[in-house]
């Protein structure tokens, strides 16, 4: 992959360039993400919060409160809904693996809330399987 990536809402008001290659690619099978996505699951990346710059119109917040108690706040478009990212946590930003412009190279290694999962889904033995949200 090539650096930096870049990616940006449907619209393209809102877009971003990642300077750093992220730290893991993961799917979450929640069932918050399967409803958001109208999928199976969510594909997210995880980058430095100094490895992302947001450019182009401001997004709008939408909080959620968890299953686990914790506030999530997600960031999307205000024209056109996209959910590019979250806010920083512990230095980290999950962001919407799908809205990259290129998605070619992205290969999830981390499986999240995989309790929830689609029956027909099976992952590669190599790659982590979390039941639930995974340890720190
Ligand atoms: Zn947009
Ligand atoms: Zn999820």
């Amino acid at each position: 992959m090539r650096l930096p990536q870049t990616g940006g809402c449907q619209c393209g008001k809102v877009r971003y360039a990642l300077t750093e290659e992220p730290q893991s690619v993961y799917t979450c099978h929640c069932t918050a993400c399967q409803r958001w996505t109208s999928s199976a699951f969510s594909m997210g990346l995880v980058v430095p919060e100094t490895a992302i710059r947001l450019s182009g119109v401001e997004p709008k917040r939408l909080q959620r409160v968890a299953d686990s108690g914790r506030v999530n706040t997600r960031l999307v478009c205000p024209e056109c809904g996209c959910w590019i990212c979250g806010i920083p946590r512990d230095g980290l930003v999950r962001v919407r693996a799908g809205s990259l412009d290129d998605t070619s190279w992205l290969r999830p290694t981390r499986h999240l809330w995989t309790r929830s999962k689609q029956p027909w889904i099976i992952f590669a033995p190599s790659d982590e399987v979390f039941e639930a949200q995974p340890p720190t």
